[in-house]
């Protein structure tokens, strides 16, 4: 009889990448991924980025064309897992099948989170996660002429900035007082709100979006909580997004804010992993488990799980990095900050060519490079082997920071 193998459950980033990951690490065994979205495994990246600006296609984001899948023996199969049995090691589709599995892993991803205020369900105010979000976007941003963006955060600035540049007038509303608050230092943050500003975006801070405003079945304004109304009509949501959690939940597993794993991303049953997105972790960098959105979690988690199947137990140990193209500019992120961590510029912030070294206790917790590569890859290699580097060292250009990783 043939072994059950592995299932894997979402067909995002995380997904794909474990099975292809189990093929490299020689794991001869089913591998079988179930995804509810209509289409072959792809980047989302692009989705708010050239996608909008006619940039990237969808057969230039897709991670692989399909003979990749029937080369490597990896079942692709569009449908939704509804539930799964722990007892029996088995899951059910809603097409109504139910498939047995040595080990699952759970790679469900996240949704976005919808503002809950009168007129959020109009047509015209839209979220950005699938491709189909982007392919329903795409006609109306061409129609449209004022976009509002309700979120100043990373889809938020990117949507606003390639809408800008396909000739629309767009204006963000951001509830905090500046944009990116959760995510990156202020330094860094207000060279990129100066950026999309210079680019045409106008900005509302302390502001959030109350309500919307309906004329002839589709949005036309944002009501907002200081008592304005801004007229668009496209509006586009990017507040954050909230984990998959809803399946390992009914099946009684751990879950807060993310399905938790170990060190090594199982769950409580051996049998079940959890990555990317969906999973959250325990990390060397913080005091309480992490729940990372990025494109290097996804795949690096995906990873560590694949050589654990196949044999190969490592706890997941890796430095967190990200990047986001708003226009013109790169923001490259390595490690993990918090919101009183010690900001330190290095470089020259009027060229647009720098980064921000954060520190707490002394010790670096991440570097925001903007336009500056090099600092990012030093940086990751800074923060893998826990460099000493002092606040000084890091603002000052002579030293060299590949010179500080050498005792590594
Ligand atoms: C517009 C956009 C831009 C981004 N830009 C960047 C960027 O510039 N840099 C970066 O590092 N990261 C970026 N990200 C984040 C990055 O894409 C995600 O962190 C990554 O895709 C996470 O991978 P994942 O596999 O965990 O989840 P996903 O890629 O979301 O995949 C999860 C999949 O599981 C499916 N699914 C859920 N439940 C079920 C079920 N019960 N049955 C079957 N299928 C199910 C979902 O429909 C989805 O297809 C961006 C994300 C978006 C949306």
């Amino acid at each position: 009889m043939q072994p059950a193998g592995v299932i894997v459950v979402g067909g995002g980033q995380g997904g794909f990448q474990v099975a292809a990951s189990l093929r490299d690490e020689g794991y001869q065994g089913p591998v079988t991924v179930i995804g509810d979205e209509p289409c072959l495994p792809y980047q989302r990246p692009p989705l708010s980025k050239g996608f909008l600006t006619g940039k990237a296609q969808l057969a230039e984001i897709q991670l692989r064309p399909a003979q990749f899948y029937s080369d490597q023996r990896i079942d692709i199969m569009h449908d939704r897992v509804e539930s799964i049995a722990r007892s029996a090691n088995r899951v059910r589709l809603a097409s109504g099948r139910a498939l047995a599995y040595e080990h699952l892993v759970l790679a469900t991803g996240a949704r976005p989170r919808m503002p809950s205020v009168p007129g959020a369900h109009v047509a015209g105010i839209l979220p950005v996660r699938t491709v189909v979000d982007a392919q329903t976007l795409l006609p109306q941003l061409k129609q449209a002429k004022r976009l509002a963006v309700v979120g100043a955060g990373f889809i938020g600035l990117e949507v606003a900035v390639a809408a800008i540049e396909i000739g629309l007038e767009v204006e963000v509303l951001e509830y905090a007082d500046r944009v990116l608050k959760r995510a990156v230092s202020a330094e860094a943050a207000d060279y990129l709100a100066r950026a999309e500003m210079q680019a045409g975006v106008r900005f509302r801070f302390n502001t959030a979006a109350s309500g919307f405003v309906e004329r002839d079945g589709r949005v036309a304004g944002v009501q907002t909580t200081v008592g304005e109304t801004i007229a668009a009509d496209l509006v586009v949501v990017g507040i954050g997004v909230q984990p998959n959690a809803e399946l390992a939940q009914a099946a009684d597993l751990a879950v807060h804010d993310g399905v938790m794993v170990n060190a090594y991303l199982s769950t409580s049953d051996p049998h079940i992993s959890a990555i990317g997105d969906c999973a959250r972790f325990p990390a060397t960098y913080s005091k309480t488990p992490v729940r990372l959105e990025s494109v290097q979690n996804a795949v690096d988690q995906a990873r560590c799980v694949a050589a654990r199947i196949a044999g190969r137990a490592e706890a997941y140990a890796k430095v967190p990095w990200f990047w986001s193209d708003q226009g013109a500019n790169r923001l490259q992120i390595a490690g993990v900050a918090e919101a009183g961590d010690l900001a330190v510029v290095r470089g020259d912030v009027a060229a647009g060519k720098f980064s921000v070294f954060r520190f707490r206790d002394q010790r670096l917790t991440a570097v925001e490079s903007i336009n500056s590569a090099a600092d990012h890859m030093a940086s990751r290699k800074l923060l893998a082997c826990a460099a000493r580097i002092s606040p000084e060292q890091a603002a000052d250009t002579r030293i060299k920071l590949g010179a500080l990783t050498i005792p590594c």
